[in-house]
């Protein structure tokens, strides 16, 4: 008799030829259905390969649409230690907190549900303060200071949406005279994308307004480490918060977060979060899991020897570059982006009379090739990173688009 448990065995091995989970596939995953060749360790099952999904080599970087990183073994280490056990949430937050501030030498810390949870959950706690009233009242924002300063970025921020998320109203300033003239008794909080490099208002100027308007100032660093220093530059500044995300360089979940900075407004920006349920936060929940782990990342982070790696990175970077270089008519530029996937990169352009394709077609023929590679493929050429491969992948790489090119070439 068949059995749902029968079927889904079935399901498990059937080869997975292309198309037989064509219903069920995102547009995206392209060649989904291609046979597995087997996982590293064959004892574990590939669950993946299972559900019909493309997995790839990431030689994009951090990218959030693309699963962002790959968690370290101390790191699901540490995650699969606190599966088997209960804890009080309270009681973790407090203490991994405690101990990610001290790590990073800030005053305070927690964990939260990514960086963009770490904003939301930032300022509610300055426009509530420790008056579980107006916790519970947002995103009523009666009564409360409830504008929000940020310096206009060139180009519109989606995670801004975050702050909004709390009722509060955004105000765009570009210069000092701006800023101070949007200053008013309204005014709950200053904000900056740390990206955001060419504001006429710096950084330290940003703090020192903060602090003569006796206003909280925020800085989103999501993306910004490496390097490492900047886990402790921001709130060393002077920004009363400061916000990362938890799975983008530092490899902890990427389902979590850090917010950094004063311990009177981290433990009010808690009020808002889980276990507590009548608040705005109580679906930005992180558990044990993320919470553990994302302590361990910030430790594994902070004893990696940055220059070996980096110096790992550049001879990586270099390899393709003479790989790729072999074709004739493909030239390559090492790059280091200024700020966010701060790692050696490589830009790969060439001259489509001497090879006939388009960057967008050899993206998609990486996309859909074995392995499958994501590149950050844009209209002028591909640029590669090689900070989230495995090292014997970058070989892969580095041969596969060499080959897409030299195909092309008249
Ligand atoms: C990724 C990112 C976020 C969101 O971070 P999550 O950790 O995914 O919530 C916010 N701001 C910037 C600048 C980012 O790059």
């Amino acid at each position: 008799m068949i059995s749902r448990r029968n079927v889904l065995r079935q399901l498990a091995n059937v080869p997975l030829v292309g198309g037989f989970f064509g219903g069920l596939l995102a547009d995206g995953d392209l060649e989904a259905g291609a046979p597995s060749l087997g996982t590293a360790d064959d004892e574990y099952r590939d669950y993946f390969s299972e559900l019909g999904l493309r997995t790839f080599i990431n030689a994009h970087g951090t990218i959030t649409a693309l699963s962002g990183s790959r968690m370290p073994p101390e790191v699901r280490e540490a995650w699969d230690y606190a599966t088997r056990h209960y804890v009080d949430l309270d009681a973790i937050q407090d203490k991994a907190g405690e101990r990610i501030a001290e790590m990073i030498g800030c005053e305070y810390a927690t964990v939260t549900a990514g960086a963009f949870s770490a904003m939301t959950l930032g300022l509610a706690g300055v426009m509530s303060g420790m008056d579980e009233e107006k916790v519970s009242q947002l995103p009523d924002t009666s009564g409360l200071k409830d504008e929000v300063i940020v310096l206009k970025p060139p180009h519109p921020v989606g995670y801004v949406h975050a702050l909004k998320n709390t009722g509060a109203t955004l105000v765009e300033v570009e210069t000092r005279q701006e800023l101070e003239k949007a200053i008013n008794e309204k005014t709950a909080m200053l904000f900056v994308l740390n990206a955001y490099n060419g504001t006429p208002i710096e950084k330290e100027e940003l703090v020192a307004l903060g602090k003569k308007h006796e206003i909280p100032t925020f800085n989103d660093c999501a993306a910004d480490v490496p390097p490492v220093d900047h886990l402790w530059k921001y709130t060393d500044m002077g920004f009363d918060l400061v916000a990362f995300s938890g799975g983008k360089g530092l490899r902890g979940p990427q389902s979590a977060g850090l917010l950094l900075g004063r311990e009177d407004l981290i433990r009010a920006a808690r009020l808002h979060a889980p276990p507590r349920g009548n608040t705005i936060g109580r679906g930005m929940k992180v558990n044990k899991e993320e919470v553990l782990a994302m302590m361990v990342a910030v430790e594994r982070y902070l004893e990696l020897d940055h220059e070996k790696q980096w110096g790992r990175w550049e001879s990586q970077i270099q390899f393709i570059k003479e790989v790729v270089q072999s074709v004739s008519g493909v030239e390559t530029e090492h790059y280091v982006p200024e700020i966010a996937n701060h790692v050696p990169s490589l830009r790969i352009t060439w001259d489509q009379e001497q090879v006939n394709i388009t960057p967008a077609e050899a993206d998609h023929r990486l996309r859909s090739g074995h392995p499958s590679i994501e590149t950050g493929g844009g209209s002028d050429g591909l640029n590669v990173a090689t900070w989230m491969m495995r090292p014997e992948e970058v070989r892969i790489v580095a041969h596969r688009i060499r080959d897409v090119l030299e195909e092309a070439a008249t």
